[in-house]
């Protein structure tokens, strides 16, 4: 089969490969639409896991089921499930103990173009198939349903993280489809102001549609003194971190008051520590939480996700910027995330 790999650090292009044998918990699934995402980029051109040969990349997609294993038990070959880009190993002791994005190791549950061979393929292998997989209802649509797989769970996980209650004031840095599902979140969990951070007008407009009462340009001086001026000095309660570097931290945590929570749901590409400003951060004693996470991905996490679109209650649809038809389009798809032309929020491949 061929797939579109990660070739060396900086370099993609197709390659070609076996079909991936499933195991007796496993399914094979064909996709049917897929979405690149960021956080290639950063495996890919910031070299951010480490060196990887011939790694097919993908984690976001919807498929139909081509093949299962003899023990699986509720999904069966031409069923049409939402993938979730983490896929952990339920048996393994993190996930009893409630990481399962953990399982086996830190960051274990992420196993998609990180320690396996991901979804930009003509198949692609699941493991645990009754643990990850979801149904994908009639009527929902695949590309949109594409946004299930990691922007949705991403973003929301983000408010959970941040701990968002009724009335809280949120400021949520970084309004790429990630940060857009963020704002989302926080609506839905009860936020009054939502401060939006970002400078593409494209990535504005949708924050607003999803709930941002103001939108904060950074490229227009310091997130903190704008933020520190519309809430008149007294900062927000929650931060939801989807953009920015290791320096984001320190704003993040100096408008923020104390007991105050912060959700970092951003990959770090680039740089060796995050610095936490000791006077803001109350000399040690400010009760300002900080706590990042990689999504939670599974079979329950999907069917709930789904449900919210099936209700209307969150419509991803608004995320998708551009439309290609064909597996081998997923090359233009990625460069666009890469390059991040104005106009872009997430782009989707339908394969069909
Ligand atoms: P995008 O690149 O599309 O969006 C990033 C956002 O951050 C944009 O709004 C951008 O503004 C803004 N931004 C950039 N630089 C700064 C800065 N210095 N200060 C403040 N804001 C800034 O990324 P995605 O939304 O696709 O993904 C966001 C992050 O989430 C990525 O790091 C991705 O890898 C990560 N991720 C994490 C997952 C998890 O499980 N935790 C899963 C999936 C993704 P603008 O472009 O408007 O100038
Ligand atoms: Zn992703």
């Amino acid at each position: 089969m061929k797939g579109y790999a990660m070739l060396g650090i900086g370099k993609t292009g197709w390659i070609e490969k076996e079909r991936p044998v499933c195991g007796v918990l496993d399914a094979i699934v064909r996709p049917i639409a897929i979405a690149p995402c960021t956080s290639d980029v950063h495996t890919v051109w910031e070299g951010a896991l480490g060196d990887r040969h011939d790694l097919i990349l993908g984690h976001e997609g919807v498929g139909e089921v081509v093949e299962v294993g003899s023990l699986v038990k509720d999904f069966k070959p031409g069923d049409r499930v939402i993938v979730p880009a983490i896929t952990p190993n339920w048996s393994a002791v993190e996930s009893q103990a409630g990481f399962s994005t953990h399982c086996d190791g830190m960051l274990g549950g992420w196993k998609f173009s990180n320690t396996k061979d991901g979804v930009f393929a003509e198949f692609f292998h699941v493991n645990d198939a009754d643990g990850n997989l979801a149904i994908l209802p009639d009527g929902v649509d695949p590309a949109a349903a594409t946004m299930l797989s990691d922007m949705i769970p991403t973003g929301l996980h983000g408010s959970e993280l941040a701990d968002v209650q009724y009335g809280d004031k949120v400021c949520v840095i970084g309004i790429g489809p990630v940060g857009l599902m963020g704002v989302a979140g926080a609506a839905l969990r009860g936020a009054s102001n939502i401060y939006a951070v970002g400078s593409r007008e494209a990535c504005a407009k949708v924050a607003k549609e999803y709930g941002a009462t103001d939108i904060i340009n950074y490229k227009n001086g310091s997130i903190l003194d704008q933020v520190m001026e519309k809430t008149k000095g007294k900062g927000v309660d929650k931060v939801i971190i989807a953009g920015g570097d290791v320096d984001t931290m320190d704003e993040a945590i100096k408008m923020l008051k104390p007991g105050g929570k912060i959700g970092n749901i951003n990959y770090l590409g680039s740089g060796d520590y995050i610095k936490i400003p000791r006077v803001e951060w109350g000399y040690g004693m400010s009760h300002k939480s900080i706590i990042g996470g990689l999504m939670p991905g599974g079979r329950l996490r999907m069917e709930k996700l789904v449900s919210l679109m099936l209700t209307g209650r969150l419509d991803p649809s608004k995320l998708i910027t551009h439309r290609f038809e064909g597996l081998d389009k997923i090359e233009p798809a990625l460069m666009l995330m890469k390059d991040k032309p104005r106009d872009v929020i997430k782009p989707v491949v339908i394969i069909k």
